[in-house]
């Protein structure tokens, strides 16, 4: 039964690209402006600053790519892994292990430590594995801090902890495309080299950019060992003598201006605000899990509550045909959810709660799975929007 209005906002609740404020629509609806001089200078070092603060880095670097998340992965390998260097693999998903294959495909010898099924990365396993290593020929650790697949939140401060309590000297390199500007992230504070992002998803703004944060220890690591890519190079873009040499060519204007709106939101909002945001809307669509699982075999993918992550949620749904409810949501009901990814697509969902979300966009998505569960005939608990709201008092 296709939805017979059509019409009122189509709701995406997938975890990335996100809902893109209207006014960061607005602010990049410009003309072209001149890249060698005037306001697109000075707009984007404003942008530098905020990126830091979310970074949580006073000291590190920022670096602006014209890339997706993937280019961002590449330019934090092509700076600091070499062709016959080891790395260490945490993968507790899909995305660290897709990081590291890019790594293998450089030449580095890729080792994998693979988080217990539906759980993060264990610090202890890390600190194990890492003792093994006695000649400390590894050079780099990879890591996200939410896997977009499994859901997972990673305590990156109990795993640079952990690399400490071995006496290990690899460079500790965390993924945050997912989850910048959702969950806390402090690299200065704990001691994080390398950390890699995007701008569609927490960020707000249409895919196109990625991020690189630099830490000391990396950038000194890149001046003795060189890189192997002028694209890629953080020293030029890092001590750019011209304006184009951020971008290595030609600004990504319009990015540039959308970005800076989904700053100032940002600003607007505060920090604190939006990770308390973010955690309240993540509960409210846990509490509903919980509630539809009472009757039905749904259940979070992540066991751990602790490690479910903020950003995104993957949700279980046994012998329920998880693409039948997500074809109901979008063809009928107008929310698409996330499908399964690397995961069982007939029993696995995923619902995005990153970046522009407030509670009546998640109550509207969670009270539309119900409707969509009950098209389908069959036994769920009810009271998942019920829950949800009481999660909230
Ligand atoms: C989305 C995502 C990526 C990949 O980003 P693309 O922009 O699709 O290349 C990598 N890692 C994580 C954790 C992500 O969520």
């Amino acid at each position: 039964m296709p939805n017979s209005l059509q019409t009122g906002r189509h709701f995406l609740a997938i975890p990335g690209p996100t809902v893109i404020p209207d006014r960061v629509l607005r602010a990049m609806n410009v003309p072209m402006v001149n890249i060698y001089d005037g306001p697109l200078i000075d707009m984007t070092m404003s942008l530098m600053p905020d990126l830091k603060r979310l970074a949580g880095t006073q000291e590190g670097e920022a670096v602006i790519y014209i890339a997706n998340g993937h280019g961002a992965w590449e330019g934090a390998l092509a700076n600091t892994v070499h062709p016959g260097d080891e790395v260490l693999v945490l993968e507790s998903g899909r995305f660290a292990g897709g990081w590291g294959d890019q790594a293998a495909q450089r030449g580095a010898v890729v080792h994998r430590l693979e988080a217990p099924p539906r759980h993060g990365v264990d610090p202890d396993a890390v600190e194990a594995r890492l003792r093994e290593d006695a000649g400390h020929a590894i050079r780099a650790v990879l890591v996200v801090q939410v896997d977009t697949a499994s859901g997972v939140w990673n305590d990156i401060a109990a795993i640079r902890r952990a690399m400490n309590a071995a006496g290990h000297p690899a460079l500790l390199m965390v993924d945050c495309i997912a989850c910048l500007g959702c969950v806390p992230f402090d690299m200065d504070g704990w001691g994080v080299d390398v950390m890699v992002a995007a701008c569609q998803k927490g960020l707000m703004t249409p895919p196109g950019i990625g991020f690189n944060f630099i830490g000391e220890k990396a950038m000194a690591l890149r001046r003795e060992r060189g890189c192997m890519s002028s694209y890629w190079d953080w020293l030029p873009r890092t001590t750019p003598d011209l304006y184009y040499k951020i971008f290595c060519g030609t600004a990504p204007v319009q990015h540039i201006f959308g970005l800076r709106e989904a700053l100032d939101m940002m600003v607007e909002e505060g920090m604190d605000a939006i990770y308390a945001r973010h955690s309240r809307i993540a509960g409210m669509v846990r509490a509903a899990v919980a509630r539809w699982g009472e009757v039905a075999p749904i259940e979070c993918n992540i066991m751990q509550e602790a490690a479910r992550s903020d950003a995104v949620t993957t949700i279980l749904t046994g012998a329920i045909d998880a693409q039948e409810l997500r074809r109901i949501c979008e063809d009928d009901l107008d929310v698409t959810l996330g499908l399964g990814l690397g995961m069982d697509a007939t029993s696995t969902f995923r619902i995005g709660h990153m970046g522009h979300v407030n509670e009546p966009m998640i109550l509207g998505t969670l009270g539309t799975i119900e409707m969509a569960l009950s098209r389908m005939g069959v036994p769920f608990g009810r009271g998942g929007v019920e829950a949800a709201v009481a999660s909230t008092a």
